[in-house]
């Protein structure tokens, strides 16, 4: 382990997508409490989690992006390492939930959850991954995954296919890239109070039914992931692959 605090990123660039916002803003800014830079990816400014950043008196970077759009993963890890000389650690973290009866589900729902939840991060790690093994230096992916990447759900067809799918490629990359001191993972968050989640707290019913069946009592906050993402990103990690680490309160454990 480089430093004697295992779980010290000084030193590290991080790239996390959808940073401007809910978990990826948690995520970013745990990463940049443990020491790390940070490059934001998204198509919103994320000017908040800009001036959280640099208070803790870390570099920040942000890059414009549609991840709906596979083919800019290429550009836009090339614009990050240009920027900062390197990318360590990449968070797939962006992501949309798209609600209707499989019944009546369209191609459009399908394939925009697809899309960024699952192509674009697939793509993002390879372009990643490529310059960890050309440089030698390694590194740390991990994909923020779900509930629904180990229970079914309900009208959520898309977003349960994408992130059942991102399980299994985190467990696929584990196994081609952990000979390359790449370490890929994933964070599985419960149900957090974040705008992917505003439908779900307006519904009373739905509301008391998830409550009432978490340990914890409450909804996940965004600070909540981020003991789970500087251990994956640091080297206190570097013997962990493939894993899937829930960060729920308790859900699956019901
Ligand atoms: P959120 O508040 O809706 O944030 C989603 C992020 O993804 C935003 O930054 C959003 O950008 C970005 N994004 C979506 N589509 C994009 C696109 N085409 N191009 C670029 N950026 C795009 O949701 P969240 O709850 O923080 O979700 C973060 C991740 O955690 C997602 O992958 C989600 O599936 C997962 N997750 C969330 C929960 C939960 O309870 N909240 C539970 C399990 C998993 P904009 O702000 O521009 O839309």
């Amino acid at each position: 382990m480089s430093s004697s605090n295992p779980f010290s990123l000084a030193g590290k660039v991080a790239l996390v997508t959808g940073a401007n916002t809910g978990l990826g803003q948690g995520i970013a800014i745990a990463l940049a409490q443990a020491g790390a830079d940070v490059v934001a990816v998204g198509r919103s400014s994320a000017t908040d989690t800009e001036r959280e950043v640099k208070a803790l008196g870390r570099k920040f970077h942000s890059i414009y992006a549609d991840l709906e759009r596979s083919h800019e993963a290429e550009r836009v890890v090339a614009q990050a390492i240009e920027a900062t000389g390197q990318v360590d650690i990449l968070v797939n973290n962006a992501g949309i939930i798209r609600r209707n009866d499989a019944l009546v589900f369209t191609e459009a729902d399908w394939d925009a959850a697809l899309d960024v939840n699952l192509k674009t991060p697939f793509f993002l790690a390879q372009a990643v991954a490529q310059s960890m093994v050309k440089t030698g230096r390694g590194g740390k992916v991990i994909n923020i995954v779900s509930m629904l990447s180990f229970q079914g759900g309900i009208r959520t067809a898309s977003y349960t296919a994408s992130k059942s799918g991102l399980a299994g490629i985190t467990r696929l990359l584990a196994n081609e890239w952990a000979s390359r001191g790449i370490n890929v993972n994933a964070i599985a968050p419960g149900y957090f109070e974040t705008n992917n989640t505003t439908a779900l707290r307006a519904d009373e019913q739905r509301n008391r039914d998830i409550l009432g069946r978490i340990p914890a009592g409450r909804w996940g906050r965004p600070s909540d992931l981020g003991g789970a993402a500087v251990f994956l990103s640091s080297a206190a990690s570097d013997y962990v692959h493939g894993t899937v680490i829930p960060v729920d309160g308790g859900w699956l454990a019901r």
